[in-house]
């Protein structure tokens, strides 16, 4: 039900966004692919909203007014969603281990727009893995094509990512929330 609410609230807002924001031509100009957009992720945040993007361009589906969290977890989950929740978690301390090892900066969102797309198809009610696993790459090729690292990723599945990790960081802290996760909500409120 708030679902629903949210998401017709959202669009509602981002259409008066772009009616007094921007102007026709402009409007044009903004209109970036989704590997584009994807090159201009700066964190997480970015990240998620190009989740949120991508997977209602492929399948048409949109979920408004979750919260991340970011959590030190086991090293074998990436993230999680309780299904009735409002919330995903990130392992941040599998986040903090890719990014010691990942090459660049596309590197690391390409495994975090991995780990955050699986965990948000979760909370758009695909509560199976296979589906999941399914809907993962058939969205990152879409999106992306065949040969972006990202779509690799979501074949190669996160047993993958788990191998290339060979330094674990040890320290542990305490729950964090990504404030401006869900900019769509944000905007809306603020
Ligand atoms: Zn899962």
């Amino acid at each position: 039900m708030i679902d629903n609410k949210n998401s017709s609230l959202d669009e509602e807002a981002s259409n008066i966004f772009l009616k007094n924001n921007i102007n026709p031509d402009i409007k044009q100009k903004v209109i970036l692919t989704p590997s584009e957009k994807f090159e201009n992720c700066k964190n997480i945040g970015d990240v998620y909203e190009l989740v949120k993007e991508t997977v209602e361009r492929v399948i048409g589906s949109r979920r408004a007014g979750l919260t991340l969290y970011l959590a030190d977890l086991p090293m074998n989950i990436g993230g999680l969603h309780q299904i009735g929740s409002n919330s995903i978690v990130m392992n941040r301390t599998l986040l903090k281990a890719i990014e010691s090892m990942a090459k660049s900066k596309n590197d690391v969102n390409s495994f975090t727009y991995f780990i955050l797309l699986h965990e948000y198809l979760h909370a758009l009610g695909y509560a199976e893995e296979e589906k999941v696993r399914e809907l993962t790459y058939y969205i990152t090729v879409s999106s992306f094509g065949k040969g972006h690292f990202t779509t690799k990723l979501s074949k190669m599945g996160f047993a993958y990512i788990l191998k290339q990790i060979s330094h674990v960081p040890g320290e542990e802290g305490k729950i964090e929330i990504v404030k401006d996760f869900d900019r769509s909500s944000m905007s809306y409120i603020g």
